[in-house]
Protein backbone atom coordinates (compact mmCIF):
# COMPACT_ATOMS: atom_id res chain seq x y z
CA UNK A 1 0.00 0.00 0.00
CA UNK A 2 1.17 3.60 -0.95
CA UNK A 3 0.24 6.76 -0.06
CA UNK A 4 0.96 10.06 -0.23
CA UNK A 5 -0.29 13.33 1.98
CA UNK A 6 -0.51 17.26 1.82
CA UNK A 7 1.37 18.78 4.65
CA UNK A 8 -0.17 22.10 5.30
CA UNK A 9 3.15 24.51 5.57
CA UNK A 10 3.12 28.11 6.47
CA UNK A 11 0.18 30.15 4.70
CA UNK A 12 -0.58 28.14 1.54
CA UNK A 13 2.95 25.21 0.92
CA UNK A 14 2.24 21.91 0.42
CA UNK A 15 4.79 19.23 1.86
CA UNK A 16 4.37 16.39 -0.17
CA UNK A 17 4.64 12.83 1.99
CA UNK A 18 4.78 9.71 -0.11
CA UNK A 19 4.72 6.38 2.80
CA UNK A 20 3.69 2.81 2.77
CA UNK A 21 3.39 1.14 6.19
CA UNK A 22 7.29 1.73 7.46
CA UNK A 23 8.91 4.40 5.22
CA UNK A 24 8.12 7.57 3.63
CA UNK A 25 9.74 10.44 1.43
CA UNK A 26 8.97 13.86 1.77
CA UNK A 27 9.62 16.56 -1.03
CA UNK A 28 10.44 20.24 0.11
CA UNK A 29 10.03 20.00 3.98
CA UNK A 30 9.82 23.58 4.42
CA UNK A 31 10.14 23.19 8.02
CA UNK A 32 10.11 19.97 9.74
CA UNK A 33 7.97 19.99 13.27
CA UNK A 34 4.80 19.04 11.29
CA UNK A 35 6.94 16.73 8.85
CA UNK A 36 8.42 14.82 11.95
CA UNK A 37 4.69 14.88 14.18
CA UNK A 38 3.27 12.83 10.86
CA UNK A 39 5.97 10.41 10.51
CA UNK A 40 5.99 10.07 14.78
CA UNK A 41 1.89 9.72 14.28
CA UNK A 42 2.21 6.92 11.58
CA UNK A 43 5.38 5.35 12.90
CA UNK A 44 7.20 5.87 9.49
CA UNK A 45 11.23 5.84 9.22
CA UNK A 46 12.28 8.64 6.38
CA UNK A 47 13.98 7.02 3.74
CA UNK A 48 14.81 10.35 1.67
CA UNK A 49 14.32 13.83 1.39
CA UNK A 50 13.50 15.24 -2.50
CA UNK A 51 14.30 19.01 -2.88
CA UNK A 52 13.26 20.88 -5.81
CA UNK A 53 14.99 24.43 -5.47
CA UNK A 54 16.52 26.19 -2.76
CA UNK A 55 13.83 28.39 -1.63
CA UNK A 56 13.74 28.46 2.25
CA UNK A 57 9.88 27.35 2.07
CA UNK A 58 10.96 24.09 0.56
CA UNK A 59 14.40 23.17 2.02
CA UNK A 60 14.10 24.75 6.04
CA UNK A 61 13.24 21.95 7.31
CA UNK A 62 15.60 20.14 6.53
CA UNK A 63 19.28 20.01 9.05
CA UNK A 64 16.53 19.17 11.94
CA UNK A 65 14.91 16.35 10.00
CA UNK A 66 19.17 14.81 9.30
CA UNK A 67 19.24 15.15 13.29
CA UNK A 68 16.58 12.57 13.59
CA UNK A 69 17.00 10.21 10.51
CA UNK A 70 19.67 9.39 8.42
CA UNK A 71 18.23 10.06 4.85
CA UNK A 72 19.84 11.05 1.83
CA UNK A 73 18.54 14.27 0.58
CA UNK A 74 18.66 14.73 -3.33
CA UNK A 75 18.97 18.19 -4.52
CA UNK A 76 19.67 20.11 -7.99
CA UNK A 77 23.32 20.32 -8.46
CA UNK A 78 23.30 23.79 -10.02
CA UNK A 79 22.16 25.20 -6.64
CA UNK A 80 23.77 25.83 -3.35
CA UNK A 81 21.86 24.03 -0.99
CA UNK A 82 24.24 22.97 2.27
CA UNK A 83 21.84 19.86 3.40
CA UNK A 84 21.59 18.11 -0.14
CA UNK A 85 23.99 15.24 0.18
CA UNK A 86 23.04 13.19 -3.38
CA UNK A 87 22.95 16.81 -5.90
CA UNK A 88 21.03 15.43 -8.82
CA UNK A 89 20.95 16.89 -12.76
CA UNK A 90 18.89 16.12 -15.95
CA UNK A 91 18.41 12.62 -16.40
CA UNK A 92 19.56 11.47 -13.32
CA UNK A 93 17.50 7.91 -12.32
CA UNK A 94 16.59 8.35 -8.25
CA UNK A 95 15.82 4.15 -6.80
CA UNK A 96 14.62 4.64 -3.63
CA UNK A 97 14.38 0.96 -2.79
CA UNK A 98 12.62 0.73 0.67
CA UNK A 99 9.63 2.59 -1.27
CA UNK A 100 9.87 0.54 -4.55
CA UNK A 101 9.99 4.12 -6.43
CA UNK A 102 12.18 5.32 -9.49
CA UNK A 103 12.07 9.10 -10.36
CA UNK A 104 13.78 10.92 -13.21
CA UNK A 105 15.10 14.11 -12.42
CA UNK A 106 14.42 16.91 -15.02
CA UNK A 107 16.07 20.66 -15.07
CA UNK A 108 13.19 23.25 -15.27
CA UNK A 109 14.91 26.23 -14.32
CA UNK A 110 12.93 30.11 -14.37
CA UNK A 111 11.46 30.55 -10.92
CA UNK A 112 14.85 29.94 -10.14
CA UNK A 113 18.49 29.34 -11.96
CA UNK A 114 19.02 25.68 -10.52
CA UNK A 115 14.84 24.65 -10.25
CA UNK A 116 14.55 20.87 -11.01
CA UNK A 117 11.32 18.20 -10.98
CA UNK A 118 11.01 14.87 -10.44
CA UNK A 119 8.98 12.74 -12.26
CA UNK A 120 8.13 9.03 -11.66
CA UNK A 121 5.83 6.63 -13.46
CA UNK A 122 6.08 3.42 -11.01
CA UNK A 123 3.39 2.45 -9.85
CA UNK A 124 1.50 5.94 -11.02
CA UNK A 125 2.60 9.13 -13.09
CA UNK A 126 3.59 11.53 -10.61
CA UNK A 127 5.46 14.87 -10.91
CA UNK A 128 6.52 17.34 -7.93
CA UNK A 129 7.60 20.07 -9.45
CA UNK A 130 7.85 22.46 -7.02
CA UNK A 131 7.02 26.18 -7.73
CA UNK A 132 7.37 26.14 -11.32
CA UNK A 133 3.59 24.58 -12.56
CA UNK A 134 0.78 25.52 -10.49
CA UNK A 135 -2.64 24.84 -11.12
CA UNK A 136 -4.06 26.97 -13.78
CA UNK A 137 -0.90 28.92 -13.20
CA UNK A 138 2.98 28.89 -13.17
CA UNK A 139 5.87 30.16 -10.53
CA UNK A 140 7.24 33.99 -10.65
CA UNK A 141 10.54 34.27 -12.42
CA UNK A 142 12.90 35.24 -9.87
CA UNK A 143 16.50 33.78 -11.19
CA UNK A 144 15.91 32.79 -14.54
CA UNK A 145 14.92 34.18 -17.67
CA UNK A 146 11.43 34.39 -19.17
CA UNK A 147 12.60 32.00 -21.91
CA UNK A 148 13.60 29.71 -19.60
CA UNK A 149 10.27 28.98 -17.88
CA UNK A 150 8.58 28.85 -20.93
CA UNK A 151 10.81 25.77 -22.25
CA UNK A 152 10.76 24.35 -18.92
CA UNK A 153 7.10 24.36 -18.83
CA UNK A 154 7.33 23.04 -22.44
CA UNK A 155 9.22 20.36 -21.37
CA UNK A 156 6.68 19.26 -18.27
CA UNK A 157 3.50 19.73 -20.77
CA UNK A 158 5.53 16.80 -23.11
CA UNK A 159 4.89 14.33 -20.00
CA UNK A 160 2.06 11.97 -20.52
CA UNK A 161 -1.19 13.52 -20.27
CA UNK A 162 -2.43 11.24 -17.36
CA UNK A 163 0.80 12.62 -15.27
CA UNK A 164 -0.68 13.89 -11.38
CA UNK A 165 1.01 17.51 -10.74
CA UNK A 166 1.57 17.71 -7.67
CA UNK A 167 3.04 21.62 -7.07
CA UNK A 168 4.08 22.92 -3.59
CA UNK A 169 1.28 26.05 -3.22
CA UNK A 170 -2.20 26.02 -2.99
CA UNK A 171 -3.03 28.86 -5.56
CA UNK A 172 -5.65 27.48 -7.51
CA UNK A 173 -8.01 29.98 -6.67
CA UNK A 174 -6.12 33.20 -7.33
CA UNK A 175 -4.62 31.09 -10.39
CA UNK A 176 -8.55 30.59 -12.03
CA UNK A 177 -9.29 33.89 -10.98
CA UNK A 178 -6.69 35.18 -13.41
CA UNK A 179 -7.20 32.35 -15.64
CA UNK A 180 -10.79 33.63 -15.89
CA UNK A 181 -9.79 37.23 -16.73
CA UNK A 182 -6.92 36.25 -19.94
CA UNK A 183 -9.84 33.73 -21.23
CA UNK A 184 -13.07 34.43 -20.08
CA UNK A 185 -14.92 32.37 -22.60
CA UNK A 186 -13.33 29.22 -21.79
CA UNK A 187 -16.36 26.77 -20.30
CA UNK A 188 -13.69 23.98 -18.75
CA UNK A 189 -12.41 27.17 -16.56
CA UNK A 190 -15.87 28.16 -15.73
CA UNK A 191 -16.24 24.55 -14.60
CA UNK A 192 -13.10 24.22 -12.47
CA UNK A 193 -13.66 27.78 -10.58
CA UNK A 194 -16.96 25.70 -9.03
CA UNK A 195 -15.27 22.42 -8.28
CA UNK A 196 -12.33 24.28 -6.71
CA UNK A 197 -14.19 26.65 -4.57
CA UNK A 198 -15.91 23.99 -3.62
CA UNK A 199 -12.74 21.99 -2.52
CA UNK A 200 -11.07 25.42 -0.62
CA UNK A 201 -14.59 26.08 1.16
CA UNK A 202 -13.94 22.68 3.19
CA UNK A 203 -10.12 23.46 3.40
CA UNK A 204 -9.49 20.30 0.84
CA UNK A 205 -6.44 20.50 -1.40
CA UNK A 206 -7.11 21.24 -5.17
CA UNK A 207 -3.73 19.37 -5.53
CA UNK A 208 -2.82 17.07 -7.48
CA UNK A 209 -3.97 18.07 -10.92
CA UNK A 210 -3.38 16.51 -14.42
CA UNK A 211 -1.65 17.84 -17.38
CA UNK A 212 -4.73 17.07 -19.42
CA UNK A 213 -6.39 19.32 -17.47
CA UNK A 214 -3.71 21.87 -17.43
CA UNK A 215 -3.67 21.83 -20.87
CA UNK A 216 -7.20 22.96 -21.42
CA UNK A 217 -7.46 25.62 -18.51
CA UNK A 218 -4.16 27.05 -17.36
CA UNK A 219 -2.88 29.79 -19.83
CA UNK A 220 0.40 29.71 -19.41
CA UNK A 221 0.26 26.24 -21.37
CA UNK A 222 -1.86 27.82 -23.92
CA UNK A 223 0.37 30.63 -25.60
CA UNK A 224 -0.16 29.34 -29.00
CA UNK A 225 -3.94 29.23 -29.04
CA UNK A 226 -6.02 32.01 -30.66
CA UNK A 227 -7.96 32.96 -27.45
CA UNK A 228 -5.13 33.80 -25.50
CA UNK A 229 -2.88 35.26 -27.96
CA UNK A 230 -5.49 37.68 -28.67
CA UNK A 231 -6.71 38.44 -25.06
CA UNK A 232 -2.75 38.94 -24.27
CA UNK A 233 -1.88 41.29 -27.52
CA UNK A 234 -5.36 43.32 -26.28
CA UNK A 235 -3.60 43.83 -22.84
CA UNK A 236 -0.55 45.25 -24.50
CA UNK A 237 0.68 48.11 -26.98
CA UNK A 238 3.48 45.56 -28.04
CA UNK A 239 3.73 43.88 -31.53
CA UNK A 240 3.47 40.21 -30.52
CA UNK A 241 4.36 37.49 -32.38
CA UNK A 242 5.50 34.35 -30.82
CA UNK A 243 4.31 32.30 -28.59
CA UNK A 244 7.12 33.10 -26.21
CA UNK A 245 6.37 36.77 -26.69
CA UNK A 246 2.92 36.10 -25.67
CA UNK A 247 4.13 33.87 -22.68
CA UNK A 248 6.36 36.65 -21.47
CA UNK A 249 3.27 39.49 -21.78
CA UNK A 250 1.37 36.84 -20.03
CA UNK A 251 4.00 36.29 -16.78
CA UNK A 252 4.00 40.45 -16.94
CA UNK A 253 0.10 40.76 -16.97
CA UNK A 254 -0.20 38.68 -13.95
CA UNK A 255 2.70 39.84 -11.81
CA UNK A 256 0.69 43.22 -12.16
CA UNK A 257 -2.81 41.63 -11.36
ZN1 LIG B 1 10.15 29.10 -4.63
FE1 LIG C 1 7.68 28.23 -2.74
Amino acid sequence: MQNIYPIHAFKDNYIWIIHNNNHAIVVDPGIASPVIEYLHTNKLQLSAILITHHHNDHTGGNAELLKLFDAPVYGPMHELISTVTHPVREGDQINLQAMSLDFTVLEIPGHTRGHIAYYGSNPIKRLFCGDTLFACGCGRVFEGTVQQMYHSLGKLSRLPDDTLVYCAHEYTLNNIHFARTVDPDNPKLAELEVTMQALRCQNIPTIPTTLALEKTVNPFLRCDQPEIMDSVQNYTDKILLTPLDIFTELRNWKNNF
